[in-house]
């Protein structure tokens, strides 16, 4: 268990115990700008991605209202949930990986920041991949600059890189809300995720449970989510690369 540093006081400490960190520690190399992510110049805004209790309580009660209003018994999601705060201003977002389910009738039943919960922009959609490219527009960080996420590693195409995994919709929601806003002050960014499998479902992966060190319910990213995470959250300037 570790504390952040990036806390700015006033926060409470019980909102500071990192449970996960999705997209690796601040100490990697960024695979956008190789520099590290905690490096004091150039630095990024948003060293590492990471959780808090908070935003923890705050997925299980947007769990637990999905599933006591629907029949979920077949399938398999994840949920996320994410909150931000850049130049004083707080955001608030939660996203669902299946398109099947609409969780928007059940955001304010979040307690934590009730009533401030959005879905991201349509237009933060996630890119596929047609034809061996990425569709649309492509990526983009959650400066909204484009970025482009590698298809293959070591020649071969890396598996469900562009799954529309929950924590893919929020941090491209977040880019949408802070593009063409000059960034000041990055206060924080953090994320929590749970994976709710069915017990009828007899599709899903039951690998994303559990890697959690103080509760076992929120989920760890997903592989192709470890690998794009970095990409989204650099922000360092093209003229520094
Ligand atoms: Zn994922
Ligand atoms: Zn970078």
């Amino acid at each position: 268990m570790a504390n952040t540093t990036s806390e700015k006081p006033g926060s409470s400490k019980r909102n500071e115990v990192v449970n996960l960190r999705h997209g690796g520690k601040k100490d990697l190399t960024c695979p956008r700008c190789h520099y590290r992510r905690d490096k004091e110049k150039p630095r990024h805004s948003v060293p590492e991605l990471v959780d808090s209790e908070k935003l923890r309580g705050a997925v299980g009660e947007l769990r637990d209202a999905i599933l006591a209003k629907g029949k979920f018994e077949e399938e398999a999601f994840m949920l996320g949930v994410l909150e931000a705060k850049v130049r004083g201003r707080e955001y608030y977002l939660a996203a669902c990986s299946s398109g099947r389910i609409d969780i928007s009738p059940y955001l304010g039943q979040i307690s934590y920041h009730k009533g401030s919960w959005k879905l991201p922009a349509t237009e933060a959609a996630v890119p596929r991949i047609d034809d061996g490219r990425w569709t649309g527009d492509g990526w983009r960080t959650i400066k909204w600059e484009k970025v482009d996420i590698p298809l293959q590693e070591g020649g071969q195409a890396i598996p469900h890189i562009d799954q529309t995994c929950a924590a893919m919709k929020l941090l491209l929601g977040l880019g949408c809300l802070l593009r063409g806003d000059a960034w000041g002050a990055v206060e924080y960014v953090r994320m929590s995720e749970m994976y709710y499998v069915g017990p009828r479902n007899t599709t899903a992966s039951r690998q994303w449970h559990g890697e959690g060190e103080t509760c076992s319910w929120t989920a760890h990213s997903c592989r192709p989510c470890n690998i794009r995470i970095p990409y989204l959250l650099c922000d360092i300037a093209s003229n520094w690369m």
